[in-house]
């Protein structure tokens, strides 16, 4: 990361509550063509969330703490705060004095965007305003929000729009925030019902949704120099698992999340 960090654009996807389990057969079944294209080897790495629930998680993310590799480790990080004994800091590893990733971006001449998704980035009030606050730039709009059945396209769009205003030499860092996945999204699925609610199913098919959407971000974050792109789950969630539903609880369903980084090469 010290080589790509001032050379290229970054990209963060926090693809929220979504199951590792079900990225995992949904790429295996052929379901996910525009990811699957750009995982390494077409898969998905399983790891450990950071925290149980988004504001968790994402605190520790911007902490420099990213999904874990589910083995064994020390797992040298990509990003670290300067500690002392930090045993997961290693050559390569893009280490920074101040307290978070965004502000140490926007410290070395990046222009910092989050467009956000659920309610910890809706700006309404002061604990939706503390994650979104870390950036130059932040977006929220109803239209994003978990409610909406368009919610990825409309945080495309803005994405598009937010690169577009950008003069070219400017590197940005773009956070988004997808909100399809968290629960309600059983609109996703043709044919659902609100009565029936949320399944297995339904997550599925908001994960088959923003598929059919991410092209476009890659397109853009790539169409003015090369890009550093992560794309990982916050936390799962448990629709039933051992009696468990929902996150912000201590089981594998939750625990247990997709990872991946790559970089997305400049269009010609
Ligand atoms: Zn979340």
């Amino acid at each position: 990361m010290t080589e790509v960090i001032g050379r290229d654009d970054l990209l963060l996807l926090t693809l929220d509550t979504l199951r590792y389990d079900v990225a995992v057969e949904l790429a295996a079944a052929g379901r996910l063509p525009t990811l699957s294209a750009h995982l390494p080897e077409g898969r998905w790495q399983r790891r450990h969330a950071p925290g149980s629930f988004t504001y968790a998680s994402h605190q520790a993310i911007f902490a420099g703490f990213l999904p874990t590799p589910a083995a064994p480790g020390p797992h040298p990080r990509l990003f670290a705060a300067r500690f002392a004994g930090s045993e997961t800091t290693a050559e390569g590893t893009f280490v920074f004095d101040e307290p978070d990733l965004v502000t140490a971006l926007a410290g070395r001449g990046y222009h910092t965007v989050c467009i956000g998704g659920v309610g910890f980035f809706n700006k309404q009030g002061a604990l939706g305003s503390v994650l979104p606050g870390l950036f130059a730039e932040s977006h929220w709009e109803p239209e994003f929000s978990v409610a909406s059945p368009t919610s990825f396209e409309a945080q495309v769009a803005c994405a598009e729009q937010a690169v577009a205003a950008l003069p070219d030499e400017q590197r940005i860092f773009l956070f988004l925030n997808a909100s399809a996945l968290h629960q309600p999204n059983w609109f996703h699925l043709p044919g659902a019902t609100r009565a029936a609610g949320d399944s297995r199913e339904t997550h599925a098919a908001a994960l088959e949704y923003i598929d059919t959407q991410v092209g476009r971000l890659f397109e853009v974050m790539r169409s003015r120099r090369r890009c550093f792109a992560i794309v990982c789950s916050d936390h799962g969630t448990a629709y039933g698992d051992d009696g468990y539903t929902g996150h912000r609880l201590g089981h594998e369903s939750v625990w247990t999340v997709p990872y991946s980084h790559f970089f997305l090469e400049p269009s010609p």
